[in-house]
């Protein structure tokens, strides 16, 4: 859904039904294909325990919370990095896979606010003649041709930009 992974500051992990689920659609699966190269996003399968407790915490929150294959496996592999002492975020939209998290006490993040985030936390700028750019418009500075370097911006100017 237009997340890049190559911009993210810390470890990703996806599974295999969404490499699956992205094949048809040309953006996100290079952006995926060009993160798991990197080695920025690693794709593992969770464990059976961790998905049949996935399944069962769902099953036990009612019938409104139903999770697909793809959702119950980003929810037991999530719950697999936590036992593993990690602290993982899950992006999700989906109210189901929200609540599962919830009940497991996984963190989860809506996509719309980590896309946000990610992007006003960074600036991309030329340390030669100090031009300002977006993110994902160029690498080299398109002024005097220097490599551009990045530095984090504060929220407060993040949220003035946004306005
Ligand atoms: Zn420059």
């Amino acid at each position: 859904m237009g997340l890049d992974p190559l911009g993210l500051e810390f470890e990703s992990y996806s599974v295999p039904e969404v490499t699956e689920e992205l094949r048809q659609q040309t953006g996100p699966a290079y952006r995926l294909s060009a993160s798991t190269a990197s080695g920025k996003m690693k794709i593992q399968s969770p464990s059976k325990s961790s998905s049949s407790e996935v399944l069962e915490e769902a099953r036990a929150l009612g019938d409104k919370v139903v999770l697909s294959k793809t959702d119950t496996s980003v929810v037991a592999l999530a719950l697999d990095l936590s036992k593993e002492g990690k602290t993982p975020v899950i992006v999700s939209d989906d109210y189901a896979v929200q609540n599962v998290a919830e009940a497991l006490k996984l963190n989860y993040q809506s996509l719309a606010t980590f896309g946000i985030r990610q992007k006003f936390n960074w600036i991309l700028y030329c340390p030669a003649c100090f031009r300002q750019y977006s993110n994902g418009e160029t690498q080299d500075c398109m002024i005097c041709g220097t490599k551009l370097k990045r530095k984090p911006i504060d929220k407060e100017a993040a949220r003035q930009r946004s306005s």
